[in-house]
């Protein structure tokens, strides 16, 4: 077997397929073969079929891929998305508001001047500010630079012209940072960005 191939990161999407874990290959082989979840062909003529672990053992000697998992008898290639089959993993409780969760979602990035900090030079920027009414919530809280967010001071996005370059809402399910920070990979993106509903994908 080979073992770092085992090691590399599967999306899980619940069966309204919306993201909501990652897990290594192992386990995603062992879901499958057991049949408590499904492949999700990510790539070729039929993407988005999904298979059984019948089917995906076929469509791997059909169509080999560069990282397969061999053991004596099979050969099978590394699947990157699965959906479940027979129980639904809740998606963890809504994401809690905090400080280190906006620099998160916001990627550690400025949402005016656009550049990446470290959390100690990072504030917090109420787009409405405080004084005119502005809430502290995920959808008037964005990360900002201690520069930008004292050239913005409290005034509003238009007065001063800087708007945050992502409208800010709160995070619809909880990533697990550390495993998608590195182990993205590009077939999970028709499932993790915001604009998956224009591909009639949302549960
Ligand atoms: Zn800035």
């Amino acid at each position: 077997m080979n073992e770092q191939a085992l090691d590399q990161a599967v999306l899980v999407l619940n069966r309204n397929w919306q993201p909501v874990q990652t897990c290594s290959a192992r386990r995603a082989i062992h879901l499958l073969s057991v049949g408590h979840a499904r492949v999700v062909q990510e790539e070729g003529e039929e993407k988005y079929e999904t298979h059984d672990f019948h089917s995906w053992l076929s469509y791997s000697q059909r169509a080999p891929s560069p990282v397969m998992i061999r053991s004596v008898r099979v050969s099978i290639r590394v699947p990157k998305i699965l959906v479940l089959a027979l129980y639904d993993k809740i998606p963890a409780k809504e994401i809690t508001f905090s400080r280190r969760n906006v620099f998160w979602r916001d990627q550690f990035t400025c949402q005016y001047c656009l550049k990446s900090f470290s959390e100690s030079e990072l504030n917090l920027d109420h787009v409405i500010p405080r004084k005119k009414g502005g809430k502290t919530t995920w959808d008037n809280i964005v990360t900002s630079c201690v520069k930008c967010n004292s050239r913005k001071g409290s005034q509003l996005p238009h007065e001063v012209n800087m708007h945050p370059k992502n409208k800010p809402v709160a995070p619809r399910w909880k990533p697990d940072y550390s495993i998608r920070m590195q182990a993205f990979d590009v077939a999970w993106e028709d499932f993790l960005s915001p604009s998956r509903d224009r591909f009639g994908l949302a549960g």
